[in-house]
């Protein structure tokens, strides 16, 4: 098996920005992109609070330029995602593919980002691709001239339904509390729109889909009063937060309470050699620019360790090797 001096997991902002420094460093990352490559930014229609781009410019371009760069300077690139690794018997670490292809890598740097959490309600997950998604960008064209539902209060909730505007006929926001979480920039923006209006202290309980030909109705519950009743829509776009991508390591890597990986000012994990960036360690501020910072940091605190400890981490390999 050949040695890997460092191989990313995860190919969204902070898994290419930590390519792109370890790649100048000459050290060849190999980047495991994973199942969405680019990661959320990739599905985002527009980023415009990124430096250096002023008028914005859409995710799929910034992940795209992001890439060139990191290759540009010898990056390398695996459209498959890990099926398992192991990091606690300490590098070099062991890695093998989905489709069964393995790697050592004498470092390990986590940016596999967070996935759109689900509501976990009935008709949910069956009706997926049917009515019911987590991406306006994606899936936004499909709902022209539709009346849809959005649910959540915060940020993206309010940024996907104003986005939404520009194809569905009527949005309604439902949200399960009386304020919303969203700052004010997007509040302002969402409550002056006239095809956004706001279903407030209600829940969805079930989505629907009567005829078998797509979603219907959603069935909410008034928190306050109890009452329920079927609200008619045909698509409902969620919006409610995100969960950390960490079934690969959960039981190896140190994780706080929500399951975010805990990191130290160095992005280093409790596994000397491996670190972490991105949303995978960071639920609070999940901006494109702020991972790519901590992309940055781990990535630099590994260039770091690989050099300081070049001659051992050699002759680990080879013994590794030997056996
Ligand atoms: P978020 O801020 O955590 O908001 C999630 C929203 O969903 C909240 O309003 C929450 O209600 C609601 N919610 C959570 N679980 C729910 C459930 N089971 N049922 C119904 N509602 C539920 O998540 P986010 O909007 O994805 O934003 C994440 C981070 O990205 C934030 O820091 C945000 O500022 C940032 N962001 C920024 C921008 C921007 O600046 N342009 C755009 C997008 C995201 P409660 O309010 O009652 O908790």
């Amino acid at each position: 098996m050949q040695r890997e001096r460092v191989v990313i997991i995860g190919s969204g902002p902070a898994g290419l920005t930590a390519a792109l420094y370890t790649a100048r460093a000459q050290l060849k990352p190999v980047v495991i992109a994973g199942d969405t490559p680019g990661g959320q930014v990739a599905i985002t229609h527009e980023v415009e609070n990124y430096p250096g781009f002023p008028g914005g410019l859409s995710g799929p371009e910034l992940v795209e330029r992001m890439t060139e760069h990191a290759k540009e300077f010898g990056a390398e690139f695996v459209n498959s995602a890990v099926s398992n690794l192991d990091l606690t018997s300490g590098s070099p670490f062991h890695i093998r593919l989905r489709e069964g292809e393995q790697y050592s890598a004498d470092s390990v740097i986590i940016t596999s980002g967070a996935d759109p959490r689900k509501l976990k309600v009935p008709g949910e997950a069956e009706n997926i691709g049917a009515g019911v998604s987590y991406c306006g960008t994606c899936d936004g064209f499909f709902f022209r001239g539709k009346d849809i539902v959005v649910i959540g209060g915060g940020d993206s909730a309010l940024e996907e339904a104003i986005f939404l505007t520009r194809f569905a006929n009527s949005v309604h926001i439902i949200h399960r509390r009386d304020k919303l979480r969203a700052g004010p920039q997007l509040r302002h923006r969402a409550q002056g729109n006239e095809k956004i209006s706001f279903i407030w202290n209600t829940v969805v309980e079930e989505i629907i889909n009567e005829a078998g030909e797509g979603v219907s109705a959603v069935r909410l519950r008034n928190v306050q009063t109890g009452e329920t009743s079927n609200f008619p829509t045909e698509g409902v776009f969620i919006f409610i937060g995100h969960d950390p991508n960490n079934a690969i390591f959960s039981d190896q890597v140190i994780l706080d309470d929500e399951g975010y990986i805990i990191t130290d000012s160095h992005f280093r994990t409790n596994i000397e050699g491996v670190y972490a960036a991105g949303e995978i360690q960071d639920q609070l501020w999940r901006q494109v620019s702020t991972s790519v910072g901590q992309g940055t940091g781990a990535a630099m605190a590994a260039i770091h360790w690989l050099e300081e400890n070049e001659t051992q981490l050699q002759d680990l390999s080879q013994q590794a090797n030997a056996h």
